[in-house]
């Protein structure tokens, strides 16, 4: 794997191969899902959903409720109880954390929007290269099973 005829496709510290997204840092600026859901012991119901709350913005929690009902989604279960595909839908879902945090981002000539948005931003893990640094196409080259991103995340350097 050291004689690719370019192997600066597997160095982040390159442009040539580092992820464009997070240009090799391998964290995004992003919605920080635990400061959006601190409390992993409560279910949507008590209000896991941290920014849901209030008079106004309570309404998407009381919305999500009535449609997760048709879709069988367990409102009254801890967030840490979730199967992976309930908790895929609490965000994803129409209504859902997704949804919600776009519509935050469509409102942000609003300062009360800016700073609720600002309260649950954080660095999180590159959604793109998955905190791997490296671009998609030196991804897609395996070593023994592993893409190079995983030597590159445990060894820190190639
Ligand atoms: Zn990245």
């Amino acid at each position: 794997m050291f004689e690719e005829p370019q192997p600066n496709l597997f160095s982040f510290n390159n442009p040539l191969g580092a992820c464009p997204t997070c240009e090799g840092f391998s964290l995004v600026l992003g919605i920080d899902s635990d400061l959006v859901i601190p409390d992993k012991r409560l279910s949507v119901y008590e209000g896991a959903v941290a920014p849901w709350k209030g008079e106004k913005l309570g309404k998407w929690k009381d919305a999500f409720v009535r449609s997760a009902a048709k879709d069988n989604f367990p409102v009254h279960k801890p967030i840490a109880d979730l199967t992976r595909e309930q908790y895929n839908y609490l965000w994803r879902t129409r209504g859902g954390i997704n949804d919600f945090f776009k519509e935050v981002e469509q409102n942000l000539y609003k300062v009360q929007y800016r700073v609720l948005l600002s309260r649950y931003r954080g660095r999180t893990t590159c959604p793109d290269c998955n905190g791997y640094r490296l671009r998609k196409e030196a991804l897609y080259v395996q070593v023994g099973g592993k893409n190079i991103g995983s030597f590159a995340r445990c060894r820190h350097v190639i």
